[in-house]
C-alpha cells in the first residue's frame, strides 16, 4: 500500500518529522485500514519512508523507517532492543521508561519498567495492533513478571480507539510495586495510577528539589500526587513539607510512602490547589520552598489561552507566598506551551508579585525520556527553578 506525498511537504520528510498529516497526502492506494503498514512516496514514485496509518486522525501516517527495510518481527525486535540498550544497566528495583514513543523512534509506543513490572501503553491504532506482537518480544527479551496494559488515554479517542487496559503477558500485578528511586522507597499502582502509575518524568528534579533543601525549612509541595517530591525533601531535612493534591487516593498512597520513608503524620491537604493558595495568601502564611507541578491545563490549541491564565495565576501566587530567598520549582507538562513562552508567563506573574528572582536552572525530563531533534513536540515537561531575592 502507498501514500503519495504532496511535492511541497517533501521538506519535512526530508527533515525527519515522523508525523505524516493528512492534508499533505496527494493520494494512496490499496485502501489502507487502521494499522497498516504503508510506504510513502514522492509524486515521482521515489521512495520516502514506511509507517503506520491511522484513518481516523489528522496524523494519517506515522513514520517507523526511512529506509526501504521491511517492517516485521526482526525490525520490531531491533527497535525494541536498542531503547532499551540505550538505557544501559538498570538496577533490578528501580523505574524507568524504556521507550518513549517518537523520540525513540517507535511512534506511538510507551513502554514503562517499574521493578519486575513492565507497562506498555500504545497511542495510536497502529501500535493498537501490534501490542501483543510488541509484549511476546518484551517478555522474551527482559523476562519481566509481567507486561500491564495502560492505554487508557485521551488521544486514543482522535485514533478512533477506545480505553484498553489489562494484562498483556505473564502474571498479573499486586496492587502496589515497590520501587526505590534514589536511595528512596515508593509504592506505584500501575493498574489505577496516574499515566502508568508514577511520574518518572520528574525523577531528576525530584533530586534537585533535594540539593535546595536546608535543615529547618517549610515547604509547600503543589499537586503532590503520591508525594514524590515531599519524600525528598523530608529525606534533605526540611522541617515541613505539606502536600496538596485534588486527589484523596494519591494522597493515601502518599501518606504510605512518607511512611515507608520514615516520615509519619506529614501533613496533606486534599483540595483544590488554586483556592488552598489563596487561603494561605490571605492567612499570610509563607515557604522556603514551593514545588508547582500542575497536570497538563492546555489540552488542545483551543485552551492555551486559558491554560496560560491557570499558569500565571499559581506562579502569581507562588512568588507572593515566598520568603525572601524562597526558592521556586515550577513546571509546564504542556506540550502545547514551549519553553521560551512558559519562562514568559512566569515572569510576568513575577512581575504582578513586584518581586525579583534569579532562574538558577532550566528543568526538563531525565535521559530516560529523550527528545529526538527532529521532533521538537517530544519536549513536553519544562520547569524553572528559581530563587526569590
Ligand atoms: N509532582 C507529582 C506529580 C504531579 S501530577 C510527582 O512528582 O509525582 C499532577 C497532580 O495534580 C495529580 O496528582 C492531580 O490529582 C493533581 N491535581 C490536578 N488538578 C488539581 C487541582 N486543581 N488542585 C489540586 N490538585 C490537582
Amino acid at each position: 500500500m502507498k501514500a503519495v506525498l504532496h511535492n511541497d511537504r517533501l521538506k519535512t520528510i526530508q527533515r525527519r518529522h515522523p508525523w505524516v498529516f493528512s492534508k499533505a497526502i496527494k493520494r494512496f492506494s490499496g485502501n489502507p485500514s487502521a494499522g497498516d503498514i504503508v510506504t510513502l512516496v514522492s509524486e515521482d514514485g521515489n521512495f520516502l519512508a514506511r509507517g503506520l496509518w491511522s484513518p481516523q486522525s489528522s496524523i494519517r501516517l506515522r513514520i517507523l523507517t526511512w529506509d526501504d527495510e521491511p517492517i516485521d518481527a526482526d525490525f520490531w525486535e531491533n527497535r525494541l532492543k536498542q531503547a532499551v540498550a540505550w538505557r544501559g544497566e538498570i538496577p533490578n528495583n528501580e523505574a524507568r521508561r524504556l521507550v518513549h514513543a517518537e523520540s525513540d523512534y517507535l511512534p506511538g509506543l510507551i513502554v514503562d519498567k517499574y521493578g519486575e513490572w513492565l507497562v506498555l501503553q500504545a497511542l495510536t491504532v497502529g501500535i493498537d495492533r501490534y501490542k501483543h506482537e510488541l509484549a511476546e518480544i518484551l517478555n522474551g527479551s527482559l523476562h519481566p513478571r509481567g507486561i500491564y496494559e495502560r492505554s487508557d488515554v485521551d488521544v486514543r479517542a482522535r485514533e478512533g480507539l477506545p480505553e484498553s487496559t489489562g494484562l498483556l503477558v505473564g502474571a498479573e500485578p499486586p496492587p502496589l510495586i515497590e520501587i526505590t528511586e534514589n536511595n528512596h522507597r515508593f509504592l506505584v499502582d500501575i493498574q489505577q495510577g496516574h499515566k502508568t502509575g508514577f511520574y518518572l518524568d520528574q525523577r531528576d528534579n525530584r533530586q534537585l528539589c533535594a540539593n535546595f533543601i536546608k535543615p529547618g525549612m517549610r515547604v509547600l509541595n503543589l499537586f503532590s500526587y503520591t508525594g514524590g517530591f515531599a519524600v525528598y525533601a523530608y529525606s534533605a531535612g526540611a522541617e515541613t513539607v505539606i502536600s496538596v493534591d485534588a486527589s484523596e487516593s494519591a494522597l493515601e498512597l502518599a501518606d504510605k510512602n512518607l511512611a515507608l520513608n520514615g516520615f509519619e503524620d506529614t501533613p496533606l491537604l486534599a483540595g483544590d490547589v488554586f483556592e488552598i493558595m489563596r487561603d494561605y495568601r490571605r492567612d499570610g502564611e509563607t515557604f522556603d520552598m514551593i514545588i508547582l507541578d500542575p497536570p497538563k491545563f492546555a489540552k488542545s490549541a483551543k485552551n492555551v489561552e486559558s491554560a496560560l491564565r491557570g499558569y500565571k495565576d499559581i506562579n502569581l501566587l507562588a512568588w507572593q507566598l515566598l520568603n525572601p530567598n524562597g526558592i521556586l520549582m515550577t513546571f509546564s507538562c504542556s506540550g502545547l506551551v514551549e519553553t521560551d513562552l512558559f519562562r514568559k508567563v512566569v515572569f510576568g506573574a513575577l512581575e504582578d508579585s513586584g518581586r525579583e528572582a534569579q532562574v538558577l536552572k532550566q528543568l526538563e525530563a531525565p535521559p530516560d525520556h529523550p527528545v529526538a531533534l527532529t521532533f521538537p513536540e517530544g519536549a513536553y515537561l519544562k520547569g524553572l527553578l528559581c530563587r526569590v531575592v
